[in-house]
Order: structure tokens, then sequence, then C-alpha cells
């Protein structure tokens, strides 16, 4: 079960993933870069600017064009 890990604070930077491996280590859906979280969410974050868009339209299964930022 994939879940969003935030990989940094910075905008775009919190990506889906499966649970980490034993050194920690989680593998971004989108592009495969492996990164030590800084969290994981229980759920969709908050804060739809810190969504890596690429990992939202691999969640939804189809790319979307209502992603609003502000
Ligand atoms: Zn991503």
């Amino acid at each position: 079960m994939t879940r969003w890990y935030v990989a940094s604070l910075a905008d775009g930077d919190t990506h889906l993933a499966e649970p980490p491996s034993p050194e920690h280590l989680v593998t971004a859906q989108c592009d495969g870069r492996r990164f030590r979280p800084l969290v994981a969410l229980p759920a969709t974050p908050l804060d739809e600017a810190q969504i890596c868009p690429a990992c939202q339209a691999h969640r939804v299964g189809k790319p979307q064009s209502n992603s609003t930022r502000r």
C-alpha cells in the first residue's frame, strides 16, 4: 500500500511511495528517486502545494487538469 512521504518541505516534494525499506528509504512513484522521508503521512496532504503533481496523477491513474495552484 502506497502512502505519501514528505521528502522535503519544498513545494511539490511530497511523494507517493511504498513503505520504507529497512534502511528507511522509500522510492518515489513518479521518478524512482530514493529518499529518506521526513515523515509519513496517514492521508493525502492537506496542503496540495506540497504534493508532487506526477505522484498525484499516478495515484488517480490518469492525468488531471484541475490541479489548481494559487
Ligand atoms: Zn513524486
